[in-house]
């Protein structure tokens, strides 16, 4: 893929990444098994075995509108997904952007930024990135006169639970009030004025979301993570657009997860019950008239002003590690990855 390709302008927009092996795949001398023969196709080859043993590899082939392999960085994943969706938010619409994919598959490094060792350069993360775009376009003459306030935001949800990730994880409630508008209340949401104060939050939410070992949802391989940028006209309250952006719970927790205790599978159960309902919610976007199964999980609810409105956008980055030991973890995320997009 090239950064001169041309940008797919549709409402929904599905891509697949694949990081390259890790020194752990490596040392356990996993086998690269994804290709990607052009910039819209993956081919996983999967290594099988016959009934009397003998070798062979089935070819699986999956088309999305882009393909990264593993020499894309976080700036050109970004150039083909969320980066065209911010001049949504100047024009009365929302946008979405989701991470999805196993643990270990990359959704934080593509979303939050690229790890050096522990280190995470949040610049480099899909999240700085808008935030840095979100500045660039309030100065852009078109928009500069409309005077929009920014704020941002930054919270977490661990099954039913709603955490503050400004606020040293304080829990929060979801209200729905008679005209179904869904609000987090309490949701701490502060005022931004240049892109180095959108960093420092995304920081401090990003450690909070690792550290503190003291509530059950320590860790974050079991939460949604959402982060979101909001623009307003001067003081008004009134929200004219919105980008949120989620790294999602890693999708290996399936509810049929064999070694499991029972808190494990009520986890399960939560983390693929909100991923379905997410799947319906993102398909609905692009049928008019559709049902909307928003309140099948707090993620569809608090994001419900995302999915409704004609100029919603949404795009979706599905996470693959590369390694022989995955595939059966990435057909599963290819598959979904397949579905939220076929209409
Ligand atoms: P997840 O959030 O999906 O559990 P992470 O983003 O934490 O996964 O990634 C797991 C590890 O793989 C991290 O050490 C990260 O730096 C590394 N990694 C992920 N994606 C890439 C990539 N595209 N290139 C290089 N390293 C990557
Ligand atoms: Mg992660």
């Amino acid at each position: 893929l090239r950064d001169n390709d041309a940008v797919v302008e549709n409402q929904i927009v599905v891509c697949v990444r694949k990081r390259p092996l890790n020194e752990r795949e490596n040392r356990r001398r996993e086998v690269d098994v994804m290709s990607v023969p052009t910039r819209n196709q993956l081919v996983v080859h999967e290594p099988k075995q016959k009934v009397d043993l003998t070798k062979y590899v089935e070819n699986q082939h999956f088309r999305f509108d882009y393909v990264f392999d593993d020499t894309c960085n976080n700036d050109l994943v970004y150039k083909f997904t969320a980066k065209p969706l911010v001049k949504t938010i100047f024009e009365g619409g929302m946008a979405t952007c989701f991470a999805y994919g196993q643990t270990g598959s990359g959704k934080t490094h593509t979303m939050g930024g690229e790890f050096k060792g522990k280190q995470q350069n949040f610049k480099s993360g899909i999240y700085g990135l808008v935030a840095q775009d979100v500045f660039k376009l309030l100065n852009n003459s078109k928009y500069a006169r409309m005077n929009f306030t920014v704020s941002a935001s930054f919270f977490e949800i661990y099954g039913k639970l709603v955490f503050d990730l400004l606020a040293k994880k304080q829990r929060l409630r979801v209200l729905e009030d008679g005209k179904q508008q869904v609000q987090v209340v309490g949701l701490t949401e502060r005022i931004v004025t240049k892109v180095e104060h959108v960093l420092d939050l995304i920081q401090k939410g990003s450690l909070e979301r690792t550290s503190g070992q003291t509530s059950a949802n320590s860790n974050s391989s079991r939460s949604h993570a959402v982060f979101q940028i909001i623009l307003r006209k001067g003081g008004s309250k009134q929200v004219e657009g919105k980008f949120s952006l989620i790294d999602l719970a890693g999708n290996e927790r399936g509810a049929d997860n064999g070694k499991s205790n029972r808190q494990t599978r009520i986890e399960g159960a939560d983390i693929n019950k909100s991923l379905l309902a997410l799947k319906e919610c993102i398909r609905a976007l692009g049928r008019r008239g559709a049902h909307l199964p928003f309140r099948g999980s707090k993620l569809t609810q608090v994001l419900r002003d995302s999915f409704i409105g004609e100029k919603s956008r949404t795009c979706m980055i599905a996470l693959i590690s590369p390694g022989n030991f995955s595939v059966d973890h990435s057909l599963n995320t290819l598959r979904y990855a397949d579905r939220v997009k076929e209409l």
